[in-house]
């Protein structure tokens, strides 16, 4: 299949989106910004053999995660998204199979939510598969939410159960989007991230920007199953705090806010509070420095 074969199918496959004026098949896409709302921009490049294996997620899976990483930093700030533009670097052999599957991956999570994909830019090469995403999308009337703003005594609270994501939730998670945009109405949001480096990494990015500190209590962290499952060195505790790619939102909110939340029914759980300095982690009532051990990409 050529590159122009594969634009007129995916043309073909592209319903019509009231904000998108013109879609793939020109030089560039034309998306509606006639709301005047500041356009919020994200990218997330996958690489397979660090970001994923093909041979064992398969085009489908990896198409709807690149799609998802960037709806998760969307929601990271309370945004909504408008639209998707999508770059692949396709290896020569089964490319067209594996253009056809990424593609239906990420349409569907697209269509889920409402994220039109307008453009983007095909080649193939002699490397293994790269795939990149940009969304635009757009801030609320309440503007976007930050990783600085969190205060001392502010609570920290967590959208999801962590830990574990490498046995397939890093695949197949929902990026939380509605979570997000709700909380963003009921809530005066101070800071928020999502987790991809792993919790305590992503709750000292917060700290960082915030200028504040934070303490998690071990026995409130929501762990997920497939954490408790694992079993190599570490704890349950280990990873739901240091592995990356939960993509759940962690976010600051006032004492107030926090406790006024109806926290079951959003399926939102206190995991710590702000505090002046330090990172710590508060186990059966003993507070001892929390060491930040997330993924960090080197190079
Ligand atoms: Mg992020």
């Amino acid at each position: 299949m050529s590159e122009l074969d594969y634009i007129r199918w995916i043309r073909s496959q592209t319903p019509k989106a009231p904000r998108v004026l013109l879609g793939p098949g020109d030089d560039a896409a034309v998306v509606d910004w006639a709301t005047g709302k500041p356009c919020v921009v994200t990218t997330d490049m996958l690489l397979e053999g660090s970001c994923f294996r093909l041979a064992e997620a398969g085009p489908y899976l990896v198409g709807r995660k690149a799609l998802a990483v960037n709806l998760s930093d969307i929601a990271a700030m309370a945004a909504r998204p408008v639209a998707a533009v999508i770059s692949v670097g396709l290896p020569r052999q089964g490319g067209r199979e594996i253009a056809a599957e990424l593609y239906r991956g990420a349409r569907e999570l697209a269509d889920q939510f409402e994220t039109p994909i307008v453009g983007g830019d095909t080649n193939s090469w002699d490397g293994p598969l790269v795939i990149s995403v940009t969304i635009l999308g757009e801030a609320t009337d309440r503007g976007v939410v930050r990783r600085s703003g969190a205060q001392p005594g502010d609570w920290l609270l967590v959208t999801g159960p962590l830990g574990g994501s490498i046995q397939g939730k890093h695949l197949t998670f929902i990026p939380r989007v509605r979570e997000a945009l709700r909380l963003h109405e009921v809530a005066d949001l101070h800071a928020m991230i999502d987790i991809s480096d792993g919790l305590a990494q992503d709750v000292n990015h917060i700290c960082e920007e915030s200028h504040c500190g934070a303490v998690l209590t071990a026995e409130a962290i929501p762990i997920t199953e497939a954490a408790r499952k694992m079993s190599d060195a570490k704890s349950p505790l280990q990873h739901a705090l240091s592995d990356g790619e939960d993509f759940e939102l962690v976010f600051a909110v006032s004492r107030e806010d926090g406790e006024r939340l109806p926290r079951a029914e959003l399926g939102m759980v206190k995991i710590g509070e702000c505090v002046a300095e330090g990172l710590w982690l508060e186990e059966c009532g003993v507070r001892k420095p929390l060491e930040v051990r997330g993924y960090v990409h080197e190079f």
